[in-house]
């Protein structure tokens, strides 16, 4: 019985330990005419670790473009002619003025994101630490960054500055991602997640939906992100851009969306889970249910290099909701 398994999940969740991979196998494969009573579940779940406030963060990008990797679903890809815009990065003051301004649109953390492999250049840190020291003396916004694959020295730095998160995408499980990537191996990404972790960073990492992987390889990701223990993990649902090899990918239905949201949810009971990037396109009508299915938080304004939604609708759905920004 479907009722029995989900009582027994959520129990499962609710204790603090993530189900099995076995069970979330089970969970994926429940017919989406009991969507709801899974997402009644997941959202008991949520508010029982996670109460009724929900984390906004906002981001910019610091460095667009130009990026020597070949993700297959991303438009700052040198391999793909997508007529993105490129920019190398920008000076500190421009990064603590949008900081700013995402403090005031209600964001209680902001990331500071560069295409590219990674930084190193002598410059790029620097701007980075002036950045960070300059957002922490003129706001209360918490301050992350996701600059790549990055030496331990750097993160060191950047730490020692006042960052206080570190993400960085594992994007989908080791097992797909030779269909997403070819020019760096999946292992340097866990590593600098695992470096990030062990330096003490408040650590935000998941991945891409939609890329073609299965339910089995959603599992998979979740599994990995669980050994290392993250403490955030971003969801981001594919927003095919034109002229990258994904471009004609088939779209998630915002059922899918939904459940691969309450998924995690039962994976990660204690964990922050934020929807991020393609939730708009993704889940249209129904993005107001991400938080049913388990998420606390989401990304407001823009993306990387395609437009969000209004911040106004986005802090009214939270409010119309009955849960409220966390501060
Ligand atoms: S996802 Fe990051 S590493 Fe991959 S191509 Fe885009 S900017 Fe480069």
């Amino acid at each position: 019985m479907i009722s029995d398994f989900l009582h027994d999940i959520e129990k499962e969740a609710l204790s603090g330990k993530g189900i099995s991979c076995d069970e979330g196998c089970t969970l994926a494969y429940i017919d989406e005419i009991h969507l709801f009573d899974i997402l009644a579940s997941a959202e008991r779940i949520r508010r029982h670790f996670k109460g009724i406030e929900i984390n906004l963060c906002s981001i910019v990008n610091a460095k667009s473009g130009l990026c020597a990797e070949d993700c297959t679903f991303c438009s700052q890809s040198i391999y793909y002619d997508t007529g993105v815009d490129t920019y190398p990065m920008i000076t500190a003051e421009k990064i603590v003025k949008s900081a700013l301004e995402a403090s005031s649109r209600g964001s209680r953390e902001f990331s500071i994101v560069t295409s590219g492999t990674g930084i190193d250049k002598s410059k790029e840190i620097k701007t980075m630490v002036s950045a960070i020291k300059g957002i922490a003396d003129k706001s209360e916004i918490e301050s992350c960054a996701s600059l790549g694959i990055i030496k331990m020295e750097t993160l060191k730095t950047l730490r020692d500055s006042g960052l206080h998160s570190y993400h960085h995408n594992l994007e989908t499980a080791r097992s797909f991602f030779p269909n997403v990537c070819n020019t760096h191996d999946y292992d340097e990404d866990v590593n600098t997640v695992k470096m990030a972790k062990e330096l003490g960073f408040n650590v935000c990492s998941g991945g891409v939906f939609g890329l073609g992987e299965s339910w089995e390889q959603r599992i998979e990701l979740a599994e990995t992100l669980r050994e290392i223990d993250v403490d955030s993990i971003p969801i981001n649902f594919l927003n095919p851009r034109p002229n990258t090899p994904l471009e004609g990918a088939n779209r998630l239905t915002p059922k899918e969306c939904l459940k691969i949201i309450a998924l995690y949810r039962f994976m990660f009971p204690d964990k922050d889970i934020v929807i991020c990037g393609g939730r708009d396109i993704n889940l249209r009508d129904l993005q107001c249910l991400i938080f049913a299915a388990g998420a606390n938080g989401m990304m407001i304004g823009n993306y990387l290099t395609t437009p969000g939604r209004s911040t106004d609708k986005d802090i009214r759905m939270v409010k119309d909701l009955g849960l409220k920004p966390r501060r």
